[in-house]
């Protein structure tokens, strides 16, 4: 049986970045990534120190629970992680969209799955240079291709300096057809402390005045909602 391993599930809430910004959404947050960024905010569904928190479920047992979630309305439900890639989620996928459900996923481009041509929408968040990873454009050439014509896809680039601004510019200029949306980092992830608004105020204005100044006018540049309204806590 696929069992799927799962570090939380929660909603509804709403989606607080990128193309699906306010939607209500469900979350499955999956245990397990390939990457280590330096200022990853999902280290319980990165680190295998987490292990024990997550759970192996079944497919049906994951989606008894977004259907419970959500009262059995369809709407969003947003696979992410940890690199959902990892795992099969296409049953899953299936499954709720027999109901009306929709899907999306957000990985950073790293594994590509036959089931990405299933999704609604596939967010790709290649990592820039201050995660400390490195991106290898041939398999996200090949996550492209597997979601085919399937989803609607868009890149999304998290911007925490200017070298990653300038890497920003260069992933854009290499797939000029994908909708591009940045978001200013945020490198207060202790989901302990308070964050502070005017910081990531602050953050926010000074990528807006990058890319105006600049006349780059492609991209959309948005804050992350869920930080704004709630900081670093988990499971909202
Ligand atoms: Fe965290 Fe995403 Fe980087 Fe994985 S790819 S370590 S989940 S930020």
């Amino acid at each position: 049986m696929n069992r799927l391993r799962i570090a939380e599930i929660f909603g509804p809430t709403i989606q607080g970045e990128g193309a699906l910004i306010g939607e209500p959404t469900v979350f499955v947050r999956t245990g397990g990534c390939d990457y280590r960024c330096s200022w990853c905010d999902s280290m319980h569904a990165v680190d295998t120190a987490f292990r024990h928190e997550w759970a192996a479920m079944s497919t049906d047992a994951v989606w008894t629970r977004v259907h419970a979630l959500s009262g059995g309305r369809p709407l969003t439900v947003s696979l992410s992680g940890g690199n959902p890639a990892i795992q099969d989620f296409g049953p899953l996928i299936a499954q709720g969209q027999a109901e009306g459900y929709r899907f999306a996923c957000e990985t950073q481009g790293s594994i590509a799955k036959p089931w990405f041509g299933d999704l609604d929408t596939l967010v790709l968040s290649p990592k820039p240079p201050s995660s400390g990873e490195t991106v290898d454009w041939n398999t996200f050439a090949a996550c492209l291709d597997a979601a085919q014509t399937g989803p609607k896809v868009v890149m999304k680039i998290v911007i925490f300096d200017e070298a990653d601004y300038g890497w920003a510019r260069a992933a854009a200029d290499r797939h000029p057809a994908l909708p591009l949306y940045l978001q200013p980092g945020n490198a207060e992830v202790d989901p302990d402390l308070p964050v502070d608004p005017q910081t990531l105020s602050d953050r926010l204005l000074w990528l807006v005045e990058k890319v105006t100044a600049d006349g780059w006018f492609s991209p959309r540049v948005l804050p992350q909602l869920h930080v704004l309204l709630w900081g670093n806590k988990r499971g909202v």
